[in-house]
């Protein structure tokens, strides 16, 4: 029989790193600091320069990130902060943590990220104007947006931007798929008031572990992020905010991540040229393929296909031994976690037809044309063994 092809393999790239990582590791143990210290600070530094931003604040993880940035924009007790259905639930998990609860939106159906058209009809038709603006059915404060660049595509920041301008709205970018993503011209992190980066191990940079950051243009943003992730205070055992927590990032994570950011932009580019023959493969077949919109840089953390019967064409794939995976199956207000939100099916129809219809291809680094042109041939397989009707009495 022919081989498996994983959904993702990130052994080859760690080969082409481990010579440089054992060397950073081994000089870590010399000096046995293990947190913060300057390994953090120097990856803060060169994360920050990647994303073209003044200033990167490690946290332990994306959730993380996405917490202590809400808490440090100054997202409230009791508030709303409007996203999408359609993510992984941290982004979700991140607001209630913060003490605030998710207003949900739905997305577009090409980018699959947040429609600015319905964030101005959430406004519109569910809110009281004014400042602040107040959410009429629960008489809460919406005091932010939080669009995520979902696969790696960024969401479609201009009209977002320009809503937040015109209610007033803070702004966090969930870019924990986007590292080396781009918009117009700017790097995905430094839309908004504060950006959220997750470096587990399978994002496009990942760590050997968990670790995140946040990103920000806002020295005061900055500082306050400093503080949350370190039990709230600034000079050891004065604590000025009870909103604290050990949310830091650890000197042996940062050490593998400052290797691995050196070889980022070419590990991206990987990605895109396998995308471009993935779509050049797949443009004749019924299946809709990731669209990259006007002036944006998709850096495929996942290359998201859409097709009818993605169920059994997953189970096809599956048993001739090509890996997927399904981003996601269920969209965030129809999980048993928010079935007290009680929001209907059928709310937000383009989130739950995505989350019918989606399917990830095989997607990392060093993929080859050769795993390609398998998983190529087998998704036509399976498309070809569905389209006639089965025979009844088979
Ligand atoms: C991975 C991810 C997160 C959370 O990151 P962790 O490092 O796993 O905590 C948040 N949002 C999105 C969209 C993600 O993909």
């Amino acid at each position: 029989m022919t081989s498996t092809i994983p959904f993702v393999d990130l052994r080859a790239m760690h080969e082409e790193v481990r010579e440089e990582i054992e060397t950073a590791w081994h000089d870590l143990v010399d000096r046995s600091s293990f947190i913060g210290g300057p390994a953090v600070s120097r990856f803060e530094a060169q994360f920050a320069a990647y994303c073209e931003a003044p200033f990167a604040v490690g946290v332990g993880s994306g959730t993380d990130a996405l917490r202590v940035a809400l808490q440090a924009v100054g997202v409230h007790s009791g508030d709303l902060v409007v996203t999408v259905p359609h993510t992984f639930i941290a982004t979700v998990e991140a607001i209630t943590q913060a003490g605030a609860s998710p207003g949900f939106v739905d997305i577009d159906s090409r980018s699959m990220t947040m429609a600015p058209a319905a964030v101005r009809r959430y406004i519109e038709r569910e809110c009281v104007p004014g400042d602040p603006l107040i959410h009429r059915k629960s008489g809460r404060r919406v005091s932010c947006l939080l669009p995520v660049d979902l696969y790696g595509h960024p969401a479609d920041w201009e009209p977002l931007m320009e809503l937040a301008r015109e209610f007033r709205l803070k702004v966090i970018e969930d870019a924990c798929q986007a590292h080396g993503a781009r918009y117009r011209g700017r790097s995905c992190g430094t839309f908004g008031d504060a950006a959220a980066f997750s470096f587990y191990p399978g994002k496009n940079l990942g760590a050997m572990g968990e670790a995140g950051a946040v990103v920000t243009g806002d020295a005061e943003v900055a500082e306050r992020c400093r503080i949350l992730r370190d039990h709230g205070q600034r000079e050891r055992y004065l604590h000025v905010t009870a909103d604290g927590s050990n949310a830091r990032l650890d000197a042996l994570q940062a050490a593998v991540l400052q290797v691995k950011l050196r070889h980022l932009d070419r590990w991206n580019e990987r990605r895109r040229q396998a995308a471009r023959l993935y779509a050049d493969r797949l443009a004749q077949l019924d299946i809709i393929v990731p669209q990259e919109q006007e002036e944006c840089r998709h850096v495929y953390h996942v290359y998201a296909i859409r097709v009818n019967r993605r169920d059994e064409i997953r189970r096809h794939l599956e048993s001739r031994g090509v890996g997927t995976g399904i981003h996601y199956p269920v969209p965030l207000h129809l999980q048993t976690a928010y079935r007290a939100m009680g929001v209907p099916a059928g709310t937000f129809p383009v989130s739950e037809s995505v989350a019918s219809q989606e399917l990830s291809l095989p997607m990392f680094p060093h993929l080859s044309e050769d795993q390609i042109e398998r998983v190529v041939t087998e998704l036509r397989g399976a498309l070809e063994e569905m389209r006639p009707p089965v025979e009844a009495g088979r």
